[in-house]
């Protein structure tokens, strides 16, 4: 299947069904086409800042200049945060050229050397990776406690492994509890491996050629994203907003074209980018159900004590209670429940009247027609 093919038809599925999770996108696209696609493509996109090529191996000097080239065009007014696989130069160079950054580990990277860390069985050590995932997804610190306790006790023989392995990474560079700035829910580095697939056919060319095909795509991607526009105001809380789909958001009656907004009572992103345009404040535009002023009121009743007049307990201590008589109906007692109303059942499974396609409704009408 052609690229542009493929593409085209990827995006007809998002412009189809915006919430469609990548992980369904891909499903459809090898059921209904039989290619498999990787998950960049799917995920509709990164944004590639800076790439390098280099001619040896990664080294400390290499990853020292790319930083130091980094530093030169990202901005260091707001926080940056670094996802990376640990690699040593990595470890000392960020640090250094970007001392107010975060630095997380990519948790995939972490399972990995835990797992060659931990002797014994394997099942034991899958036991305690997910111990330890437990941990790293924790968002508050006594969520972190608890877990970290629970991979301690968890642990038993492979304690001192553990441990070792923790003596490692401190807490604050893999631990969501722990990181001082802000991951963005990613937890891995799987973004940069993303890119190399990305790049897979064009990393065979010579290195002239190479650069010139990278900087084409990336070209292709800076003017898709270019579709983006900020969103058109109609009239007081109409807008239209142009994206990969054209929706109109109308504030007033909190509703997006999409439906996202209807469904999840959360302005979906559309929604968002007209109310912060308009300046408003996002807060009023969430269904109040979210709100702690409603969770307070789903708690604020008091459930009252049953009144029955229970009697005498020394009376009802002496009177003894026969269990009701049953009269048992001949036969084998029944194991099957009866199907409920607008259900028919299907070789010993319920299937509701409405999944069933239209020529089989007609053909068990006319059966229960002729039966009749
Ligand atoms: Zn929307």
């Amino acid at each position: 299947m052609k690229r542009e093919l493929l593409t085209s038809s990827i995006i007809r599925h998002v412009k189809d069904k915006p919430s469609l999770k990548p992980k369904k996108i891909i499903d459809e696209m090898k059921r209904d086409y039989g290619v498999t696609i990787n998950y960049y493509y799917a995920r509709g996109g990164f944004y590639p800042l800076a790439f390098a090529v280099v001619a040896t191996t990664e080294n400390d000097e290499n990853w020292e200049w790319f930083l130091q080239n980094l530093k030169e065009v990202v901005s260091l007014q707001r926080p940056i945060t670094f996802i990376s696989d640990m690699h040593n130069s990595l470890l000392n160079f960020v640090p250094a050229v970007f001392p107010n950054s975060s630095h997380g580990y990519c948790f995939w990277h972490l399972k990995l050397n835990l797992r060659a860390t931990i002797k014994g069985r394997s099942r034991n050590r899958k036991f305690i990776e997910g111990l330890f995932k437990e941990c790293a997804y924790a968002y508050t610190i006594r969520e972190f406690d608890e877990k970290y306790n629970d991979l301690m006790v968890g642990s038993k023989d492979n304690k001192q492994d553990v441990l070792d392995f923790l003596s490692r990474v401190p807490f604050e560079h893999w631990a969501n509890a722990h990181f001082p700035g802000s991951r963005y829910g990613d937890m891995c580095s799987s973004i940069a491996e993303s890119f190399n697939s990305w790049v897979g056919e064009e990393r065979f060319l010579p290195i002239t050629s190479m650069i010139d095909r990278i900087q084409n795509k990336l070209k292709e991607r800076i003017d898709a994203g270019k579709t983006w526009q900020p969103p058109i105001k109609s009239r007081e809380d109409l807008f239209e907003v142009h994206s990969i789909s054209t929706n109109i958001v109308n504030l007033g009656r909190f509703s997006c074209t999409c439906g996202r907004w209807r469904v999840e009572g959360i302005p979906c992103v559309h929604a968002l980018r007209c109310i912060i345009a308009d300046g408003r404040p996002i807060q009023n535009f969430i269904d109040p159900m979210f709100s702690v002023l409603y969770y307070c009121q789903s708690y604020s009743h008091n459930i009252p004590p049953v009144d029955v007049d229970i009697g005498d307990l020394t009376a009802a201590h002496e009177e003894v209670v026969i269990p009701p008589e049953v009269r048992n109906q001949p036969g084998r007692p029944k194991t099957n429940r009866f199907p409920i109303s607008g259900f028919v059942q299907q070789k010993g499974r319920f299937r509701s009247k409405i999944c069933m396609t239209s020529a089989e409704w007609s053909e068990m009408t006319a059966k229960n027609l002729f039966d009749s």
